[in-house]
C-alpha cells in the first residue's frame, strides 16, 4: 500500500512530501493508522547526517501513536480500533540473552531494528518512520495505550522521551529518599522531571535557559539550577545519587560528576554530534563515582511506563504542528526553543 510521508533525500535537503510503500500485514504484524508523531532530536541528528550511516530517503519519526487498522492472523494482543504506540524499534533477533531479558534495544543477535534507518526486506531496504500515514510493525514492538483518547497527541512523546528517561530511572532504583538531577530541559528531560517526581525522588532540574526555571518547577522539579551559574551549582557538590543527562551538545561532564555523592552515577542518554571533552578521572576515583549510558528501553518496560503514566495522568507538554512546519520545528529545537515536544498532527499528511 502506498501512503503519504515526509522525508529528506539528502542531509542538506529539506524534508518534502514523499510516497512510500508499506507491506501488507504479515501473520504477526499490526497495521496502524498514525494519528500523531512526536519530533525527537534523534530525528534531526539522523536526517541531517549528524550521526554516521543515514540512508536516504530518510523518513524519521519514532514517537508514533494511532489506531490499529488491521492485524495478522496470529496477532492476539491487538484488534482493529485499539489505541497503540510504536517507539524507537520495530524488530530484534528474539533469541539472544538481551532479547530473552526483555531488553531488545541491546539485542546482540542481529541488533535491534530502528523504526527508521534500520535494515529491512521492505522497500527501499531500510525502515521508514512515523512521519507517515500508516506503519506496519511486528506485534511484539507495539505498546497498548490506555490513556483517554483526547490525550493521545500528548502520549506520543512517551514512546521515546518517556521510555528513554524511565528505563535508567528504574534501572538505578530512583524513588523516595533519592536525590536525582535531570540535565537539559528539552523533550527527553521534561519527561525525566515528571517521571522522577512521580517515582518519589527529590528532583533537581538543571537548565541553561533562565526562562525555563518556572516551567521546570511546574513539571515537578523540587529545585531548579541554572547550570551557567557557578554559585548555584556549588551548592549541590557531592549530593546526588544519580544525574540523568540528555544534553544534545558536547559539554564538560566534570560540571556534573563533581555533584555526585560517593557511588553516584551520571547517566548519559544524549548523543551529541561531537564528543564530550575527556572527563576528570580524579573526580571519579575520589568518590567511586561512575559515568554510564542508557539507550531507550525494552518492550516490557515500555508497556510498564505507558501503564504507569496512564495511571498517574502523566503525558508530555506538547506543541502541535502540521507536517508542513517540520523545518521550522527543527530550527527551534536546535536553539532549545521547544516547550517541550513538537508533535505532528498526522492528518496534515493527507494534504501533501
Ligand atoms: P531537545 O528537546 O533538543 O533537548 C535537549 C536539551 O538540552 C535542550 O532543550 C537544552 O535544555 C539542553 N541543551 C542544548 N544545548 C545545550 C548545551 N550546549 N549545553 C547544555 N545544555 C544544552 O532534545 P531531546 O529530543 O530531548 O534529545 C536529547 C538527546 O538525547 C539527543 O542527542 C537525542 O539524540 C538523544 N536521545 C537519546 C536516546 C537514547 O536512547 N539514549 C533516545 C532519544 C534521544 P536547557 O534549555 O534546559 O538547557
Ligand atoms: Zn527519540
Amino acid at each position: 500500500m502506498t501512503v503519504n510521508a515526509y522525508g529528506a533525500h539528502a542531509a542538506d535537503k529539506p524534508l518534502v512530501a514523499l510516497d512510500i510503500v508499506r507491506r501488507a500485514p504479515g501473520e504477526h504484524d499490526v497495521q496502524i493508522e498514525i494519528a500523531y508523531c512526536g519530533v525527537c532530536h534523534s530525528d534531526l541528528h539522523t536526517v541531517r547526517s549528524e550521526w554516521p550511516g543515514t540512508l536516504y530517503p530518510c523518513v524519521p519519526g519514532h514517537e508514533t501513536v494511532g489506531r490499529v487498522s488491521a492485524v495478522g492472523a496470529h496477532v492476539n494482543r491487538f484488534k482493529e480500533g485499539d489505541l497503540v504506540g510504536v517507539g524507537c524499534m520495530v524488530d530484534s533477533c528474539q533469541a539472544c540473552a538481551s532479547c530473552d531479558e526483555g531488553l531488545e534495544q541491546y539485542c546482540e543477535g542481529s541488533g535491534m531494528v530502528g523504526t527508521y534507518n534500520g535494515p529491512t526486506l521492505d522497500a527501499p531496504g531500510h525502515t521508514l518512520g512515523g512521519y507517515s500515514q500508516r506503519i506496519v510493525v511486528r506485534d511484539k514492538f507495539v505498546g497498548k495505550v490506555s490513556h483517554p483518547e483526547d490525550q493521545l497527541a500528548a502520549v506520543a512523546p512517551l514512546l521515546c522521551a518517556g521510555i528513554t528517561t524511565w528505563s535508567p530511572l528504574k534501572h538505578w532504583n530512583v524513588g523516595p529518599g533519592k536525590k536525582v538531577g535531570v540535565v537539559g530541559i528539552g523533550g527527553l528531560d521534561h519527561m525525566g522531571v515528571k517521571l522522577a517526581h512521580a517515582l518519589g525522588a527529590h528532583t533537581v532540574a538543571f537548565t541553561t535557559s533562565e526562562n525555563k526555571r518556572a516551567d521546570a518547577k511546574a513539571l515537578g522539579a523540587d529545585e531548579v539550577v541554572v547550570s551557567r551559574n557557578a554559585l548555584e551549582m556549588d551548592e549541590h557538590v557531592g549530593s546526588f545519587d544519580m544525574i540523568l543527562n540528555t544534553v544534545a551538545a558536547s559539554h564538560d561532564l566534570d560540571t556534573y560528576t563533581r555533584l555526585l555523592k560517593r557511588d553516584g552515577v551520571l547517566v548519559l542518554v544524549g548523543v551529541p554530534e561531537h564528543g564530550h571533552p575527556s572527563p576528570s578521572v580524579y573526580n571519579l576515583v575520589s568518590r567511586r563515582r561512575a559515568i554510564a549510558g542508557s539507550m531507550i528501553g525494552g518492550m516490557a518496560e515500555t508497556q510498564e511506563m505507558l501503564d504507569f503514566c496512564a495511571e498517574h495522568g502523566i503525558v508530555a507538554d506538547i506543541e502541535m504542528i502540521p507536517i508542513q512546519q517540520i523545518e521550522d520545528a527543527y530550527a527551534r529545537m536546535s536553539r532549545s526553543d521547544v516547550k517541550y515536544r513538537f508533535v505532528i498532527d498526522s492528518a496534515s499528511l493527507a494534504t501533501t
